[in-house]
């Protein structure tokens, strides 16, 4: 399920995702409190950045801390799996239109990526990804991910979706035993989405 809004936080200050990161080690600990959202979305000027309303920004950041603290508290159990996975979303991709030369395969089902555009943030990542052992699927939606873990029996995955697509999944994969890793979109719209190439290399 895409969020009911539109946002880009691909272009917010480094510091902003450190202090998610400091939140995130506090939700370990405590749900953030209203009070602590927004004022980084008042000090990080996201509702200016964004032109999201107050609500739709205190969604969007708690659920950015919300998976930050996830990731923390999977990062050790992920590190011990030795059958991974990689889910990109097919949002990523340079191209949406035949100039994609991904093709899809209903029996698996994923994209595969045809490595047009060497500048393509899904061909990157396929391939880092592949050259450190990782399967790799460029999904359509979060509904294709309950077959590929049925087929395969992974252990550890990591995936790239926008924040409601991760949380669901996260869901999934913690009643299916799989320790999980996530990567939250910068830019959501269901195109030309963004996440951080070097948030994932680190994450993979
Ligand atoms: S590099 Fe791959 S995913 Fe990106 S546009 Fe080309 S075929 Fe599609
Ligand atoms: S932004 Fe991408 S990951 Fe999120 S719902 Fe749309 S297509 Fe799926």
């Amino acid at each position: 399920m895409p969020y009911k809004f539109t946002f880009d936080i691909s272009k917010a200050p480094h510091h902003f995702f450190a202090e998610i990161a400091v939140a995130s080690y506090q939700r370990g600990v405590h749900k953030v409190f209203l009070k602590t959202l927004q004022d980084l979305i008042r000090k990080f000027r996201i509702q200016e950045a964004t032109g999201l309303n107050i609500q739709d920004a205190v969604v969007l950041i708690q659920d950015l801390i919300d998976i930050q603290a996830s990731n923390l508290m999977l990062r050790k159990s992920f590190l011990q799996t030795k059958k991974r996975a990689l889910f990109l979303p097919h949002c990523s991709r340079k191209y949406m239109d035949s100039r994609c030369k991904a093709v899809f395969d209903t029996s698996i089902p994923s994209y595969i990526c045809g490595h047009c555009s060497p500048d393509c943030e899904v061909n990157k990542a396929d391939q880092f990804a592949k050259q450190q052992g990782y399967d790799v699927y460029v999904l359509p939606g979060g509904s294709c991910v309950p077959k590929i873990l049925k087929a395969h029996k992974y252990e550890g995955v990591v995936g790239v979706a926008c924040g409601e697509e991760v949380k669901m999944s996260l869901d999934l994969l913690k009643s299916m035993n799989v320790r999980a890793q996530s990567v939250p979109l910068l830019k959501n719209g269901c195109s030309n989405t963004v996440f951080n190439i070097d948030t994932l290399i680190k994450t993979l």
